[in-house]
């Protein structure tokens, strides 16, 4: 590190012309710095071929934050200016018409389900926060109220403000496409398919999808202290939030947060093909190992110590005392995914604090007073 200081690495490079990308990986060309030898590999989700004009331009800021880990540059950086949240720029009686990018399946052939990231344009005319919300308007008709639009279904945005094309021009939403199984007949009745979500992830780039919002205060990211512990506990499609945040603390060079804190994301999945940009939390995992922890529970392919299914609480109890010790010294947690995780969360918080001779309740109340405790389920 004797040649330059941390911040006074920046070189930026046009990324490579050969785009392809899969699954969300890329390669730029290996740079050779001042006899040290770069070979980044940075992760976007995105099928540039629809955002084509993009291609060329120099967006690749390389800073030496840590063992020499490339950041990617952002704009604009007046996304930082404001001191509050954008929030409901657009209603549900007038919602903003984006423009759909992309859609890629993110999960394997063995994932129950299917679960997409889909990439929208909204030109920079619904700006948001990390952790916020959009409302998107499926086409067609509420039945329930015929002649009028149908509700408004909120997703919680999956990247940071800047988008993962890094022009604040676009929004990510990682999207569970909700299927009906009829409970006698076990068949699948696509008449009671979820509609917005089928509606997305059946999207092709360049169709239109009316947005509302942003919305929601609750999950941003408290940045006053850029050294804070965050523990991020997620279900599924509940990762959305939690994959903004960690772009912003270790992808993008953003001049205003510089993270140097402790990220650690609880992600509970049914199996391995379920997993959810997983190659982008592994990234961070070999580049920030003193930053970040990922810990995953794959329900239909581990047990827990019981020899039960392993869910995401039974990792939370196999690390309670290091979280506890966390929240102790001001660590935020965030919860967010399906409803139904929580009641089996808060068991297991509640008995870990009596084993440690502490009332839950106490201490519960303890961290919502102290804003320490975040949770989106729905
Ligand atoms: P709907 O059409 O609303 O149907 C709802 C459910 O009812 C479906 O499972 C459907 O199969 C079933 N159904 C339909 N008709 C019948 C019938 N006749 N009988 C029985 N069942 C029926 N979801 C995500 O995937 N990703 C996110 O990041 C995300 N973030 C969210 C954030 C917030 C704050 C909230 C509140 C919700 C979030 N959701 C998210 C959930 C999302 O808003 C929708 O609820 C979800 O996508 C289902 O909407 P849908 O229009 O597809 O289903």
């Amino acid at each position: 590190m004797s040649h330059f200081t941390l911040s006074q690495m920046a070189v930026t490079v046009p990324v490579s012309s050969d785009f392809s990308a899969t699954r969300s990986v890329f390669k730029v060309s290996n740079l050779n710095v001042r006899d040290k030898s770069w070979a980044p590999v940075f992760t976007l989700d995105m099928k540039a071929k629809n955002y084509g004009s993009r291609r060329n331009h120099n967006v690749i800021c390389m800073s030496v934050q840590q063992a020499s880990v490339p950041k990617v540059n952002v704009s604009p950086l007046e996304l930082e200016n404001p001191t509050e949240p954008p929030l409901n720029l657009h209603k549900p009686k007038e919602p903003y018409t984006a423009t759909i990018v992309s859609v890629e399946r993110l999960v394997g052939p063995k994932a129950p389900g299917e679960t997409c990231h889909i990439v929208i344009n909204h030109d920079g005319n619904v700006p948001y926060w990390e952790g916020q919300s959009y409302g998107v308007i499926p086409p067609g008709e509420n039945p329930k109220k015929p002649g009028s639009p149908h509700n408004v279904r909120l997703y919680s945005i999956a990247s940071t403000r800047y988008g993962d094309f890094f022009d604040g021009k676009t929004a990510s939403l990682c999207v569970r496409r909700a299927v009906y199984y009829d409970p006698e007949t076990g068949k699948e009745d696509p008449s009671k398919n979820g509609v917005c979500s089928n509606f997305l992830c059946d999207s092709k780039p360049g169709d239109k999808i009316k947005i509302t919002g942003p919305s929601g205060k609750i999950m941003l990211l408290p940045e006053d202290d850029p050294n804070a512990t965050h523990i991020m506990i997620a279900t599924g499609t509940g990762v959305a939030p939690y994959r903004g945040y960690l772009r912003r603390m270790f992808m993008e060079s953003v001049p205003k947060f510089k993270f140097g804190g402790l990220a650690w994301l609880f992600l509970g999945v049914a199996n391995s093909d379920s997993l959810l940009y997983d190659d982008e939390f592994t990234k961070y995992l070999n580049d920030y190992p003193n930053n970040f922890r990922y810990d995953r529970a794959l329900s239909r392919e581990e047990k827990n110590r019981n020899g039960g299914k392993m869910y995401v609480q039974d990792k939370i109890e196999e690390y309670s005392d290091e979280i506890f010790k966390l929240l102790d010294n001001g660590a935020h947690i965030y919860f967010c995914g399906l409803k139904g995780m929580m009641p089996g969360i808060q068991e297991t918080l509640k008995r870990v604090a009596e084993e440690r001779g502490e009332s839950w309740e106490e201490k519960l109340s303890q961290l919502k007073k102290n804003k320490q405790w975040h949770v989106e389920v729905y």
